[in-house]
């Protein structure tokens, strides 16, 4: 008769090494028309409809793309616990095309004739206002694009601000060795326990991220801070305009 001995799932994982690590998210972005309704056909808090946007999907919108879920074992508390190094967050972040219909919209400004280039010049200073103020025709998708990005980069600091609270709730989900079979069904378990938790942790941030948006000002801050795009462009204009001479 052979005798098999079937290994516990905490002598198949391997060891826990240290404290779990802070985990790391990438962000995808989608284009708006990736969502349905399209949210460049939706008018904003200005009743109009957005030049271009930035947001987080909602989580039903999808926005947590899946997570690979590690189980160790645990050799002090005798349990199986998780770590998660790499997760991904879905956002929208785009320019609603359909929207600048009206404008000419410049993709290159080396492609701007001179008299084209003094009259952009007038359109460009109208770049630091939040709607962008035009007085001949001229939207700089770049311009638009830095504002949407920087809406980005104010997310992206909200969720650094939060994955230390969601490592410490990651670190304390367990699972007795006892609980499950196998090494599979403690990382389908974990990961089941796990989900809420990245669940809240988007809330959360979402959440904090509302509030610096609805701050009073935000939006024309925002813009203004894209002032090192503007003046990059206003200097070409400057010379396609000017031929190269000092005015
Ligand atoms: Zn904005």
């Amino acid at each position: 008769m052979r005798i098999i001995l079937k290994r516990s799932p905490c002598e198949e994982a391997p060891s826990c090494q240290g404290p779990p690590l802070l985990p790391s998210p990438s962000f995808q972005e989608l284009s708006p028309s990736h969502l349905s309704p399209d949210p460049c056909t939706v008018p904003g808090k200005t009743g109009k409809l957005p030049a271009g946007l930035f947001r987080p999907l909602t989580i039903k919108e999808g926005a947590l793309s899946s997570f690979a879920t590690l189980p160790c074992y645990d050799q002090q508390s005798d349990l199986l616990r998780f770590t998660v190094d790499n997760f991904e967050i879905n956002v929208v972040l785009g320019i609603c095309d359909n929207n600048l219909s009206g404008w000419d919209v410049v993709h290159d400004v080396a492609t701007l004739s001179q008299a084209a280039s003094c009259a952009a010049l007038i359109d460009i200073s109208g770049h630091y206002k939040y709607p962008v103020e035009v007085t001949y025709r001229y939207v700089f998708r770049e311009i638009l694009l830095a504002h949407e990005r920087r809406h980005r980069a104010d997310f992206e600091t909200t969720v650094g601000q939060w994955l230390p609270d969601l490592q410490k709730k990651i670190a304390a989900v367990a699972v007795k060795c006892a609980e499950v079979q196998s090494v599979t069904e403690a990382a389908t378990k974990g990961r089941n326990k796990l989900i809420p938790l990245f669940y809240s942790f988007l809330t959360s941030v979402v959440g904090s991220y509302k509030q610096i948006t609805n701050t009073q000002g935000y939006e024309e801050t925002t813009q203004l801070s894209v002032d090192s795009e503007i003046r990059k462009l206003r200097n070409k204009l400057l010379t396609q305009c000017f031929g190269g001479s000092t005015p």
